[in-house]
């Protein structure tokens, strides 16, 4: 098996001569390598790695994928992305480095514009760098997990599942599905996992109860930080199954959905926080961080998803979502 670096370095310079436009913004990969080991960029590429190689059968549902890499990468512009590709036998994801900057951004201006908020409920023994720095890495994994997802629910195959019953919905309802597919991935991660330790650690907490709402608060507010950013990146209001994503308030409004499931069906949390204002709150932090025209663009958008014009976009994203992760045809009661 050819090593991954030159797997990638391979598949790159095909992309370019066949002058792909998906990959021409993409430079080359980072020698992360090259970096001191405590450098962010060499610490979080060899996290990644260390944890895509130790993905067991369970968490693929039994699909064999190839074996997985991770690389940070150089853009000749300003873009802040992440994809997943196969090239020779290995299976990639890659993200941007301007990405990765910007999640180290918004997270210390999150805790920086949030103090008595972080100290209080958050963790009042930890420092803001430590807040700051979980709340990085639940963006990183929330992206992580989003692009594995696609290569574990097989959206990449060449006849992806139900792409004939979805059709054009197909795109879309994949987009959602790799939200939920990798939300549930990270929160298994983060409360029982090996993230445990990791967030009790960052955040200085011992006691359990804590710990989980506080993991949980900050998983929130990750989530919203990465789709206000998304948002901030192209807003352009729209409901329509064309588009390659679906509009980022609906994306909230499922990743909301799937935690509040997780949470209930699978960690026996209380939920809370669904209904107590938290959440508004959690988007109010996020949105605050972005000139006022984001919250603008967004509240336009809202209205639109709240419109009849949207009602049946809605519905068919519903039916398409409750395809994909069931097998089942027909809406779900709401
Ligand atoms: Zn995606």
């Amino acid at each position: 098996m050819i090593p991954s670096d030159v797997a990638f370095d391979r598949f790159l310079r095909e992309k370019h001569a066949r002058r792909e436009k998906r990959y021409s913004h993409i430079s080359s990969r980072i020698a992360v390598e090259d970096l001191p080991p405590e450098h962010l960029y060499h610490w979080i590429a060899k996290w990644a790695n260390h944890q895509l190689a130790d993905i067991g059968v369970n968490s693929t549902a039994g699909v064999v994928l190839p074996p997985l890499h991770f690389e940070l990468i150089e853009v000749n512009n300003d873009s802040a992305g992440a994809h997943t590709f196969e090239a020779d036998e290995w299976g990639f994801i890659v993200m941007t480095k301007p990405m990765l900057d910007e999640m180290l951004r918004l997270s210390r201006l999150l805790v920086d514009q949030n103090p008595v908020f972080m100290t209080q409920q958050i963790a009042p023994a930890a420092s803001a760098q430590e807040i700051s720095e979980l709340l990085l890495l639940m963006q990183f994994c929330f992206v992580m997990s989003h692009e594995y997802s696609h290569l574990v629910r097989q959206h990449l195959n060449d006849r992806p599942p139900y792409a004939d019953a979805l059709g054009v919905s197909l795109r879309q309802a994949q987009e959602l599905d790799a939200d939920g597919y990798g939300i549930y991935h990270n929160l298994a991660f983060f409360f029982n996992g090996r993230g445990r330790a990791l967030a009790s650690q960052l955040l200085k907490i011992s006691s359990p109860k804590h710990l989980e709402n506080s993991i949980l608060s900050c998983f929130l507010l990750a989530a919203m930080l990465q789709f206000c950013a998304r948002w901030a990146g192209k807003m352009r209001v729209e409901a329509d199954l064309r588009a390659e994503h679906p509009p980022h308030p609906v994306r909230i409004e499922y990743t909301i959905l799937f935690i509040e499931m997780w949470c209930r069906e699978i960690g026996a949390m209380s939920t809370t926080w669904m209904t107590d204002g938290a959440i508004k709150d959690y988007f109010s932090a996020a949105a605050r961080l972005f000139p006022p025209k984001l919250k603008a663009t967004w509240d336009k958008q809202v209205s639109l998803l709240k419109s009849p014009r949207s009602e049946q976009y809605l519905t068919e994203i519903r039916r398409s979502v409750h395809r994909l992760r069931t097998g089942e045809d027909g809406t779900p009661p709401p």
